[in-house]
């Protein structure tokens, strides 16, 4: 529950984690062994392959969708060919406007010249 909490970065209610974590393991997703952790014997819930084969594929999805939803927002640099998200680094050369992802790569983009 703390793990979850810690990467959710909100409490989150045991009445949906335990329901969701028994319906993976029904679904043959995960796991679960007892384990002595200090001084407590708790239920540790491990992906089973088949389990670890959808987060795969989850994962995949997901980065697909996040990178289609941020590509045509995205900048790149004209010396090393980046792609820069946020905060391009940009110069006005020859009357027009260059973007970099650092300054550095500008100098060395304007030496090359
Ligand atoms: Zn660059």
């Amino acid at each position: 529950m703390s793990n979850v909490e810690q990467r959710l970065g909100q409490k989150v209610s045991p009445s949906l984690v335990y329901p969701f974590l028994r319906l993976l393991e029904g679904e043959g997703l995960v796991i679960s062994n007892e384990r002595n952790i200090g001084q407590k014997t708790r239920k540790v819930y491990s992906l089973t392959a088949s389990g670890r084969t959808l987060c795969n594929k989850l994962f995949r999805q997901f980065t697909t969708i996040v990178s289609s939803a941020i590509e045509p927002s995205m900048e790149v640099c004209a010396h090393c060919g980046c792609h820069v998200y946020k905060d391009a680094y940009s110069e006005e050369i020859k009357g027009r406007k260059v973007v970099f992802c650092c300054k550095y790569c500008a100098a060395a983009y304007t030496k090359d010249r």
